[in-house]
């Protein structure tokens, strides 16, 4: 990633990615064509391609984990004393409810104004409706049935074993609160450390900030393989779908990317420019490696230390704020996933014919951005929880099965606006904070 002593190496890197997304769009559209329905094709997919693409998206998460403890504990303690926590906190908390809910509203105003589950021939709607037994419908419609009250799942966010929650962090099937426990443990440890600073606490401080550096060299030498891995990653989804399923369900896939773009390029621009002060065009331009990384990974946990990097040497934000809000941000703050909730929630109302009255409406605004907060950043981190908010309001969970041919595309562009909104939300903090010269340096080019 950023290695100020070659920024044209750098350079070169970051283009690569674009040129290889852009190879694993092209050759999966012409296989798509060409090979569809061939064997072969299905075969070199699950053997060769994907796995490669797996491949570098396994080499960042091994290193996630004690990426999120190292920088959070390190977040919280640098950031000195438990009442600059507070405030730093209480903004960051704010600033995601609020753009979370305009993103969720975003959403459903297009949804109630295009209505695009009305629109369908009848032939659509039964190639759709035949899809709904398919093996993930049934994943995820179990996942659900396990849901947990709201006093458990709250509960299970103070961990009884940090460990277990590490270990469990990425496991579909773990009870417990997972990577948001271990975010909980990681402050915890970052609270004590600030409070109890001696001698010996000095040693352990300097151990996490070891930890950190040698989490994102492994980052580094991982991001080496990106451009491979992306192209792959990439053709795999496209080779498989082709645009068959985009246009069934092209008035659904339409309103999803025109709230998330509205929200992107419409309501980030605005806080860039009126709040934080900066030019949205500079940002956007700035931060294009990161936005690359989460369209092609579809995780906002993979994304976390190009995040890191770009926004700290790219944007002149300060590394404690960095590691504290966008840390906690990559789980904790994805606006398009709850744009995503609520219009997929709406879409399939309609879709079934199913009448929301005003107050089951405001019910998914609050389980969207609820939602936001609790999905976890990795690829199809929603599904589960879209079961949940679709059962909440009596829409059948196992509609989920009529959007799911489109689902990795949706994931891509969702989770980059997720991405893009843990960055802007840095911003604010550290401007609300009395940060001067954001943005204001030269581009160290990560990637
Ligand atoms: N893939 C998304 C993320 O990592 C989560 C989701 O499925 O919406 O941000």
């Amino acid at each position: 990633m950023s290695d100020q002593s070659s920024p044209r190496l750098k350079r070169a890197l970051h283009t690569k990615i674009f040129i290889g997304l852009a190879m694993g769009v092209v050759a999966g559209l012409i296989c798509n064509a060409a090979f569809k329905d061939a064997p072969q094709l299905a075969w070199l997919i699950k053997n060769l391609i994907s796995p490669v693409g797996q491949v570098f998206m396994r080499l960042i998460f091994m290193a996630v984990i004690p990426l999120i403890f190292s920088a959070l504990a390190l977040g919280v303690a640098e950031l000195g004393d438990v009442r600059q926590l507070g405030r730093i906190g209480g903004r960051t908390l704010i600033y995601t409810i609020v753009l979370t809910s305009i993103s969720v509203i975003i959403g459903l105003t297009l949804v109630n104004l295009v209505k695009p589950g009305e629109g369908l021939s009848e032939s659509d709607r039964q190639s759709l409706m035949s899809t709904i037994t398919s093996a993930p419908v049934k994943t995820a419609l179990d996942k659900a049935a396990q849901s947990k009250t709201v006093v458990q799942t709250l509960l299970d966010l103070i961990p009884r074993n940090p460990l277990a929650d590490a270990v469990g962090a990425f496991d579909e099937n773990y009870q417990g609160g997972g990577i948001l426990a271990l975010m909980v443990f990681s402050l915890f440890v970052g609270v004590a450390l600030a409070l109890a600073r001696s001698e010996r606490t000095v040693v352990f401080e300097k151990f996490l900030q070891g930890l950190y550096d040698v989490v994102m060299k492994i980052i580094h030498i991982a991001m080496k393989l990106a451009p491979l891995g992306v192209a792959c990653l990439v053709f795999s989804v496209v080779a498989r779908l082709g645009l068959d399923v985009v246009v069934i369900l092209g008035k659904y896939v339409a309103v999803v990317m025109i709230g998330l773009a509205l929200h992107m390029f419409g309501v980030y621009s605005l806080v860039l420019k009126f709040i934080i002060g900066v030019s949205p065009i500079q940002f956007f331009r700035r931060i294009r490696v990161v936005i690359l990384t989460a369209f092609s990974t579809s995780s906002s946990n993979v994304t976390l230390p190009t995040a890191l990097e770009v926004t700290e040497k790219n944007l002149g934000v300060s590394k404690k704020i960095t590691n504290f809000v966008l840390t906690l941000g990559s789980t904790a703050n994805q606006n398009g996933t709850a744009l995503y909730e609520g219009v997929t929630v709406l879409f399939l109302a309609q879709f079934f014919g199913i009448h929301l009255s005003m107050s089951q409406q405001i019910t998914v605004v609050l389980a969207s951005v609820l939602a936001g907060i609790g999905t976890a950043g990795v690829p199809g981190g929603s599904l589960p929880v879209i079961v949940l908010v679709l059962q909440s309001v009596g829409v059948p969970g196992e509609g989920i099965g009529v959007i799911l041919g489109v689902d990795r595309i949706l994931d891509m562009s969702r989770t980059t606006l997720n991405v893009t909104g843990d960055i802007t939300a840095a911003m604010y903090v550290a401007k609300s904070d009395g940060a001067i010269g954001l943005m204001s340096g030269g581009e160290a080019e990560a990637a």
